[in-house]
């Protein structure tokens, strides 16, 4: 067959969807649990709002993005992540002025032209969140400890939670200029990105993957040894909260992401089983203070992280899949199709999951079909059972067979499993 998805991009078809469900309820559950409520934003943005939030100079926006001219001219790009939508939305709809503190939570695809690999695509999934207008740092804790309580509670044991903080505005310039200085020799041994970020935005060269440049970044300067008194105020309570929280955490002092929008506190979680191979990020997260203002809106501290579901689902134990089907209808002749049908959807009625074979067949047949699906139950309806107020009814899993009345068949059913 010549036409196949994009490159990068899956189906996933009903049998993979139920660990889906189980992740995107488990998710929605914990994060109402925090007080978040759902926002639903547009896949398709202008450019230029992926261009002024994740910042000109980085892959993203160099190298990833879907970007196109739309038949009126306009130059649009399907989203690469959703915390520039939610602060578009935020700025947009004057959330601020409705109430102090806005908990917002999302799920949905994101697109980044990157080389396709094992925990990678070019349309992926993220579920995320976003605080505006607490300037942390406790808020900072409770967000990562949810997120870590979330990932445990999926049956992902094994995890690591990195925590650092970029400081302010002031810190970071500070900084900038402690890293170019310690780079400076070594500029013509870095790849030519590098070179280039020395230029645009030198704390990117800390994140490059290239082996040379990443052993160079090593022993690069922290950033925490800058940090100014109100910096440091903040990233002592976070670890205070974290602590009395209970949540494990290793501060990486050189953690400093692929986006330009942070500020103070930068997190991590990192999952440590085989399955992940390389991609082993589970969520990235941080502190966004500027963004919102720098949008063109009012001075709002914010801070949000973001998780992809499919390296979410890689790391989750599996399990075995559930039956969607609890009662198969079998009608035993033709002549009782019609009532077969009836009998299905006063089942459905009653909120049972029902199936039948509405082509036909012999009794044998529908009744592999049955087992096929994994049916718990099936009821076989004859002419003697329409005449008579009856169905069979057969429990699969034990083998027994009991004439019942047909009024209660739903009762019985319901019973039955449980
Ligand atoms: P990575 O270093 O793996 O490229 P990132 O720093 O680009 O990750 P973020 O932009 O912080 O990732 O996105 C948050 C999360 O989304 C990541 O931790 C990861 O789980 C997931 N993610 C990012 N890009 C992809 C992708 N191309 N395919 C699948 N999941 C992704
Ligand atoms: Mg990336």
């Amino acid at each position: 067959m010549s036409l196949r998805a994009v490159k990068g991009m899956k189906d996933i078809l009903p049998d993979e969807i139920s660990k889906w469900h189980r992740l995107e309820s488990a998710f929605r559950s914990r994060a109402e649990r925090y007080g978040f409520r759902e926002a639903r934003f547009p896949i398709v943005e202008p450019t230029a709002l992926f261009v002024r939030s994740i910042g000109e100079n980085t892959d993203i926006v160099e190298k990833e993005m879907y970007t196109f001219t739309d038949r009126g001219d306009k130059s649009l790009t399907l989203r690469p992540e959703g915390t520039a939508s939610a602060v578009r939305a935020y700025i947009q709809h004057n959330v601020q002025a409705q109430e102090p503190v806005t908990k917002w939570y999302y799920i949905g695809p994101m697109y980044r032209r990157e080389r396709p690999a094992k925990g990678r695509y070019r349309q992926f999934y993220q579920a995320g969140i976003e605080v505006f207008g607490d300037p942390g740092p406790y808020v900072d804790a409770e967000i990562i400890d949810m997120v870590v309580g979330f990932i445990s509670s999926l049956g992902i044991s094994e995890v690591e939670v990195l925590v650092n903080s970029l400081g302010g505005t002031a810190t970071r310039a500070k900084y900038t200029e402690a890293l170019l200085a310690y780079l400076e020799p070594f500029r013509s041994e870095l790849c030519s990105d590098c070179q280039r970020r020395m230029d645009a935005n030198p704390l990117r060269v800390l994140d490059c993957k290239v082996p040379r440049c990443a052993a160079i970044a090593a022993d690069a300067p922290s950033i925490l040894g800058h940090l100014d008194d109100e910096d440091r105020a903040h990233f002592d309570g976070l670890q205070e909260s974290l602590t009395r929280l209970g949540t494990p955490y290793r501060v990486e002092g050189s953690l400093v992401r692929g986006l330009d929008y942070y500020s103070r506190t930068l997190f991590e979680v990192l999952g440590k089983g085989e399955q992940l191979g390389a991609q082993n990020a589970l969520l990235g997260g941080g502190r966004y203070d500027q963004m919102v203002g720098s949008l063109g809106g009012p001075d709002t501290p914010a801070i949000g992280f973001a998780m992809g579901l499919e390296r979410l689902l890689m790391a989750m134990p599996s399990e075995p899949e559930a039956t969607h089907v609890d009662v198969f209808i079998v009608a035993a002749q033709p002549s009782v199709r019609a009532e077969a049908a009836l009998l299905g959807r006063q089942l459905r009625d009653a909120g049972l999951r029902v199936e039948s074979d509405l082509r036909g067949g012999s009794l044998k047949s529908q009744l592999r079909r049955a087992d096929k699906m994994s049916a718990r139950i099936a009821m076989i309806l004859g002419e003697a059972e329409v005449d008579d107020g009856v169905v069979q009814l057969k429990d699969l899993q034990k083998k027994t067979q009991d004439e019942i009345p047909r009024t209660e068949a739903a009762a019985r059913a319901k019973t039955i499993l449980g």
